[in-house]
């Protein structure tokens, strides 16, 4: 029996639940039936249908609310030490399940196992994180001025939204739901449509592991209703969004009458920057991972390679061998480094820039065709002969496709990397350490890279600037977000009240 058919037959045990009973929504510690029926979750890798899912409405959302509203002072006074100790152990449970969890996110949304084995652990790494630092969470400044004592605190905002995407769900769930639950918020989370299987897995996780009913609810749906009325739900006094821009706008002003605080983590068109001075080695296999990794579909992938022109014929030449060279494949096999795509929708739309790249004359250089005919499969895709203004250049295509595009200066370079409507990662590839210090700051990025590919570190700011997103996670820029800081002014003596009407 080969690896992948030993991990078929596993993955067959780890969705035997599911087809059983489907994914329920999970309301206040109670599993229940969506109010708007049920929809299917389908596999990117043969189109088979996974399970039916609740489909969950206004009336669910509403009952969520009231769950995470009703869980919400216990949890918000629980002592900090008690609170910590609980996530630590969710982070356990997290760890025990992995396996399960990878696999199921790998039939789900199309990831590759190589990728996916370390996404449940990297969760259960934000859930261990953000638990170590409940503690000090609370914790203010002494602002000593001539008649008072100031002091600042901080206090959890209270029940929180969370909205997340279908590229790797499980792992960026964790990372909005761990430190909002570290802050002492209650949440509704309405994971992406096309992914529910993990985010079902987490709750049932957390719970398991001693999270008290109503602190983590679950409400699975559409955008357009369930999230809708999350965003605009009274007793939701945040909403951590990550997801495409256009959605970010249309949520913000669904939260403008109830001035909802949010977090928005958007899309991005990201440049890498290859100067000839560089490590040209490592520059190729980051300049690969960054884009053919987790299928394309990441927000943080380098999609634009601005190379310089001196070594341009050189590095794309060694691209295309490389590119050419990635295996396409099962999602559970281990050999295989690219996946299917998400859903039929999202495959038809990265395969419509096929066309429009040869539209706007640029050179299909690699890939630009599909994989069979079962799953959502397509070759990755290298453009060149391309210019910044072309759509390929400017929209972000989310899938293994990597358009090159030269430069001859490092104005140049700088100014096409800037001229995008996005502006969330950066990364730079150079010797020169005078340029990469000139060249950084004035990227309009929110993350930059020198010489390495992403690697994120949790005590470092996330997020982007421009159409990319406002806001940040990492360290205590979560804390900031999901709390609420306070003054409090104690006189320190007899000063002078100005007596009005005396
Ligand atoms: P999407 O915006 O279509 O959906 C994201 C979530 O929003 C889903 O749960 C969806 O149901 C919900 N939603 C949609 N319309 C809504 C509405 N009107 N009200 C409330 N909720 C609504 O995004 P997607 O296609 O699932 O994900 C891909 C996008 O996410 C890409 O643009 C990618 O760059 C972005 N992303 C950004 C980051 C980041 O950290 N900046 C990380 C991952 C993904």
């Amino acid at each position: 029996m080969s690896v992948l058919d030993e991990n078929i037959a596993k993955l067959s045990s780890y969705l035997a639940g599911f087809r059983d009973t489907g994914i329920q929504n999970r309301i206040g510690g109670e599993d229940c039936a969506g109010s708007g029926g049920v929809f299917q979750s389908i596999s990117p890798v043969d189109r088979s249908v996974i399970c039916d899912v609740a489909r969950g409405d206004e009336t669910d959302v509403d009952a969520a609310a009231q769950a995470a509203a009703w869980a919400f002072p216990a949890w918000r006074d629980l002592p900090a030490t008690q609170r910590r100790k609980i996530l630590i152990d969710v982070a356990g449970a997290i760890e025990a399940r992995a396996e399960e969890i990878a696999f199921c996110e790998c039939w789900d949304t199309g990831q590759t196992l190589r990728f996916m084995s370390k996404a449940a652990l990297r969760g259960a790494e934000n859930f261990r994180y953000f638990a170590d630092q409940v503690v000090q969470a609370r914790d203010g400044q002494h602002l000593k001025s001539p008649t008072l004592m100031n002091i600042t605190t901080r206090v959890p905002i209270g029940p929180v939204g969370v909205i997340t995407p279908w590229n790797t769900p499980f792992m960026l769930s964790t990372w909005k739901i761990a430190p909002a639950l570290a802050a002492g918020c209650t949440v509704v989370h309405k994971p992406a449509e096309d992914s529910p299987l993990t985010a079902r897995l987490l709750v049932e996780i957390a719970e398991g592991a001693g999270l008290p009913p109503g602190v983590l609810n679950t409400v699975n749906g559409f955008g357009h209703d369930a999230g809708k009325r999350l965003t605009r739900h009274k007793a939701i006094k945040a909403i951590a969004f990550v997801g495409e821009s256009r959605t970010g706008s249309i949520i913000t002003r669904q939260g403008a009458d109830t001035l909802k605080r949010m977090h928005l983590e958007l899309g991005g068109k990201n440049p890498v920057i290859v100067f000839d001075d560089a490590d040209l080695d490592r520059a190729l296999d980051a300049v690969i991972f960054m884009i053919y990794s987790i299928n394309g579909e990441r927000c943080t992938s380098s999609s634009r390679l601005l190379v310089q022109d001196t070594i341009r014929e050189e590095f794309e030449a060694r691209l295309v061998e490389r590119v050419n060279n990635i295996k396409v494949g099962h999602p559970l096999d281990p050999a295989t480094e690219v996946g299917p795509l998400v859903t039929e929708e999202h495959f038809n739309k990265v395969m419509s820039y096929f066309d429009i790249a040869r539209e706007d004359g640029a050179t299909v250089a690699a890939g630009g065709q599909t994989v069979g005919d079962t799953g959502y499969f397509v070759r990755p895709t290298l453009f060149t002969n391309a210019d910044n203004s072309m759509r390929i250049a400017q929209e972000e295509i989310f899938g293994p496709v990597l358009t090159s595009i030269p430069f001859s200066t490092e104005e140049e370079a700088l100014e096409m990397a800037n001229d995008t409507a996005y502006g969330l990662t950066g990364y730079v590839w150079t010797n020169d350490l005078t340029r990469a210090l000139r060249f950084t700051d004035r990227l309009e990025a929110g993350m930059i890279w020198v010489n390495s590919e992403n690697v994120r570190h949790l005590p470092t700011p996330f997020g982007g600037v421009k159409a990319s997103g406002i806001g940040r996670d990492g360290g205590d820029w979560s804390f900031d977000f999901y709390m609420e800081q306070k003054h409090i002014g104690f006189a320190t003596g007899q000063h002078k009240i100005m007596r009005l009407g005396a």
